[in-house]
């Protein structure tokens, strides 16, 4: 039976106790059984609205009805009612906006022992830092880097580098040529460069000499894919002219830079070689540096390690760029050029090219 306000017969202080204790059961009882929002405001509007909530019943009923010697009795313990019921209606909501904020809280809660969210970080591909390795070697010796297309015209890849018209490399065999383009000259004739060494020609072109150039970048060749060969790969380009500039200079540079990518420890041998762009060629070896130049593996027993292709600039060359300052009689130089692939393959013991391109992550991450 929900609480209603009785009208009183007897106005003795024990009956008023009485109906009082009786009314402050009834609004803790009330209280107790609120769970929400929606009900705390109901009990709040039947117990305190202005317009007949409980507190105006009883003043309605006990005080104004009240006899008059009774009246300053009644009215005391009246207005402490309603300073105890407004007390008990307050609490009330705050025991319900706590059990809210705690069940709010309960469902929020992060558990601060689970593992954190692993986001992956990219890294640099093998050969990608390896080319990095390679460009800053020479950058701290003062060389600039340069770059140039990968689509050349025959003239920048093969005519300018002093190959002659019927050269096996222009062959479609070992070139990537553009199609359809039968109708043009020779030296207009667009394919994929093969090597970097067009940029030499570029560079010169652009800038007078003396020039310290190193060129990074991506080259393509007829290959067919097997452990060893792609037709994409990438290599280091290097170039340098000056006044008197002589195979000294080249072998001290090239000594140096291989010192500076393996260890101080590691030995340099030039053999004789040949490309159309330089006379004299060299063939660069280093000392193994798995066993040290001992044999193993790695060197087929040899102790050594080719690894690169270099030689002093074709006087030939320089007659193509004559016109920006490399008079042949005047300016001499040297250039080289490495396979990045090659010694990332060399340095990290991977025994397959293909890895590099496949962009399996099982793969790339141990280089993270
Ligand atoms: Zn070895």
């Amino acid at each position: 039976m929900p609480y209603t306000v009785p009208k009183l017969e007897d106005y003795s202080p024990a009956a008023l106790d009485k109906a009082v204790q009786e009314l402050l059961t009834a609004v803790r009882q009330e209280a107790d059984a609120v769970s929400n929002e929606a009900d705390w405001k109901a009990f709040r509007d039947r117990w305190m609205a202005r317009k007949n909530g409980i507190l105006t019943q009883v003043n309605d009923l006990w005080l104004k009805a009240a006899p008059g010697p009774a009246k300053r009795d009644v009215g005391s313990r009246v207005n402490a009612l309603k300073v105890e019921v407004e007390q008990i209606v307050d609490g009330a909501q705050q025991r319900m906006s706590g059990a809210a904020s705690r069940a709010r809280l309960g469902s929020e809660r992060v558990d601060i022992t689970l593992p954190g969210i692993h986001k992956p970080i990219g890294a640099e591909h093998p050969v990608i830092k390896t080319m990095n390795e390679i460009v800053s070697v020479f950058r701290n010796i003062g060389y600039s880097v340069a770059e140039g297309p990968e689509i050349e015209t025959d003239y920048f890849n093969f005519e300018a580098l002093n190959f002659p018209p019927n050269h096996p490399a222009r062959d479609t065999q070992d070139t990537l040529f553009v199609v359809g383009q039968e109708k043009k000259r020779q030296r207009d004739r667009l394919l994929l460069r093969t090597h970097t060494s067009p940029v030499q020609i570029h560079a010169m072109e652009q800038q007078p000499p003396p020039i310290r150039v190193v060129v990074p970048g991506k080259v393509h060749r007829a290959d067919t894919a097997d452990a060893t060969h792609s037709p994409i790969f990438h290599q280091v380009e290097g170039l340098a002219v000056d006044t008197n500039i002589t195979f000294c200079d080249l072998k001290g540079t090239l000594d140096h830079a291989m010192k500076a990518l393996f260890g101080s420890d590691v030995k340099t041998r030039f053999f004789p070689s040949f490309f159309p762009f330089t006379e004299p060629s060299a063939d660069v070896s280093v000392t193994c540096f798995k066993c040290g130049g001992k044999g193993c593996r790695l060197c087929k027993n040899s102790g050594w390690i080719e690894l690169l292709g270099c030689g002093m600039v074709d006087p030939a060359v320089f007659k193509f760029v004559e016109s920006n300052g490399y008079d042949p009689a005047k300016v001499s130089g040297f250039a080289f050029g490495m396979g990045v692939e090659r010694i990332t393959m060399l340095k990290y013991g991977i025994d397959d090219i293909q890895l590099f391109f496949q962009g399996d992550v099982r793969f790339l991450e141990q280089f993270v």
